[in-house]
């Protein structure tokens, strides 16, 4: 007999509700048109998309757990944890993301009154509008920057406008590592270390906060992540084994727009590492729709 055919798992994907370009209904479908079996809605800062999300999941027979991106400052680095299957009505992993939908507001504000002495001017009601009812972020800074025509495409105001050291750039003091990681867990999450190299951490350093992040409660670490290359999942890959966590995968899709990844994409979890999933031999009741997305 065949082997059963290996479910498609993308734990890591952004809608309307933060940054990405697609509402949660139309990231469902686009996941059903990429052939994914469970989908993990994941934006930034925000469980708000959670619940059109399984609606949709549910109509259309898809797997779907309930994420959150977080924002963390480690060692005033802006670190992102990943939290899967959190429980939405917890009410510190609530208040916790009040707190940093506010402090959002707040930078935003400050990153427009810098630009403004650059000589952007008005950009803050502009942006507002971009965010609509979603987490107000960076990457809606980019799109109306390079709609102004301040820069040749989103990558181009990034790197112009937007990093340290940069006009628009605003240093953020996030969650603590410790603290969104009792969120997560206390939502009854497994927390995952978002794509680990993309944080140009040193080996040793990497293997610091790989450290305190396992004895704070840390289960995984995004081993396939949609921009990493070959070496970077091998780097992942080691680190997991290494620290005896759980691998995770997650295209980070946002969008159509060029340079991101597709949903979906990524090549099979290397066969030394645990896949996150295996926390979840119940994933039928996954399917479709996750019971704990609706309150
Ligand atoms: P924020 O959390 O508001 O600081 O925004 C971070 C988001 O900006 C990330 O999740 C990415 O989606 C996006 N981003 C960060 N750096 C770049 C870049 N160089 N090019 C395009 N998008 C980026
Ligand atoms: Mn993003
Ligand atoms: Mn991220
Ligand atoms: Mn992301």
């Amino acid at each position: 007999m065949n082997a059963p055919m290996a479910r498609v798992f993308d734990l890591h994907a952004h809608s309307t509700h933060s940054d990405g370009a697609y509402r949660p209904r139309e990231l469902i479908e686009r996941a059903v048109a990429a052939g994914i079996d469970v989908l993990a809605l994941t934006d930034h800062d925000t469980l708000s998309g959670h619940l059109e999300a399984a609606e949709a999941a549910r109509d259309l027979g898809i797997g779907f757990l309930p994420g959150v991106e977080i924002s963390v400052t480690w060692q005033g680095k802006t670190l992102h944890l990943v939290g899967l299957r959190v429980d939405a009505a917890h009410e510190p992993l609530i208040a916790g993301l009040e707190g940093l939908a506010r402090h959002r507001v707040q930078r935003a504000f400050e990153m427009a009154q810098r630009l403004e002495k650059v000589g952007i001017i008005g950009i803050y009601d502009e942006v507002l509008a971009r965010a609509g009812e979603g987490m107000v972020t960076r990457t809606h800074f980019a799109h109306c920057l390079a709609r102004r025509g301040l820069a040749a495409d989103v990558r181009d105001v990034f790197n112009r406008y937007l990093t340290p050291g940069k006009p628009g750039y605003v240093h953020s003091t996030w969650a603590d590592l410790e603290t969104a990681i009792a969120w997560i867990r206390g939502a009854g999450g497994v927390a995952v270390l978002a794509h680990p190299i993309r944080y140009k951490l040193t080996g040793s350093w990497l293997r610091r906060l790989a450290v305190e992040f396992k004895e704070f409660g840390g289960q995984a670490i995004e081993v396939l992540s949609g921009q990493a290359s070959p070496g970077d999942v091998q780097a992942s890959a080691q680190l997991a084994k290494r620290f005896d966590l759980l691998g995770s995968c997650g295209s980070d899709f946002h969008g159509p727009d060029q340079g991101w990844p597709k949903l979906g994409r990524l090549p099979p979890m290397p066969k030394d590492v645990t896949p996150v999933w295996s926390l979840w031999p119940d994933q039928g009741s996954l399917v479709p729709g996750c019971p704990t997305a609706v309150p």
